[in-house]
């Protein structure tokens, strides 16, 4: 895993847990992180503080860009309760994701548009270089250019060409001039 991705996921974790105060939000019970021992150790002095909180992803992680990764989209879940919001079909109406996002003051709304926000953040578009402005020693170099282009024009180079020894080197060339009138 990219270090971009670890910090987004334990940034994502710390900010769930931090804001729901490490409790499960369907049950209530106290816990911590149960991927960071260091919070275990933390922890151990509150009583009942021993349930082992996850982040419940409340739109699936493939269906919202960056996977979600923000407080909006995620809940602070015991094991039990990860398993009934895993399978809102088959238990609670509690634990279906409107609920679950009604139960952190978030909605689905507000969860994809963080979630576009993050997105953007990790995958900034490059800009787009800007149009060089034209001096005004280019613009008149642009002129002189399509006035002799103009008097080439009327001389028929074409015809010129033909009458032209093979060895000889042409004062114009028009396929290089219109390349760098195009510039
Ligand atoms: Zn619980």
């Amino acid at each position: 895993m990219s270090k971009d991705k670890k910090e987004v996921r334990a940034k994502f974790r710390l900010a769930v847990f931090t804001r729901d105060q490490f409790k499960c939000r369907g049950c209530g019970k106290q816990g911590f992180d149960h991927n960071n021992l260091d919070d275990v150790v933390k922890n151990r002095d509150f009583p009942g503080s021993f349930v082992e909180l996850d982040v419940h992803h409340i739109t699936d992680r493939n269906s919202i860009p960056a996977g979600g990764y923000v407080k909006e989209n995620g809940i602070s879940l015991c094991p039990a309760c990860h398993v009934k919001a895993e399978n809102p079909h088959m238990t609670d109406v509690e634990f279906q994701a409107e609920n679950l996002y009604n139960m952190i003051g978030s909605s689905k709304n507000n969860a994809y548009m963080a979630s576009l926000e993050l997105e953007k953040k990790l995958n900034p578009k490059k800009r787009k270089p800007r149009k060089k402005k034209t001096t005004d020693k280019e613009k008149a170099s642009i002129l002189a250019k399509e006035r002799m282009s103009d008097i080439l024009e009327d001389i028929k180079p074409k015809d010129f060409i033909l009458e032209t020894a093979d060895n000889v080197e042409l004062p114009f060339n028009e396929e290089e001039e219109k390349k760098d009138l195009q510039m």
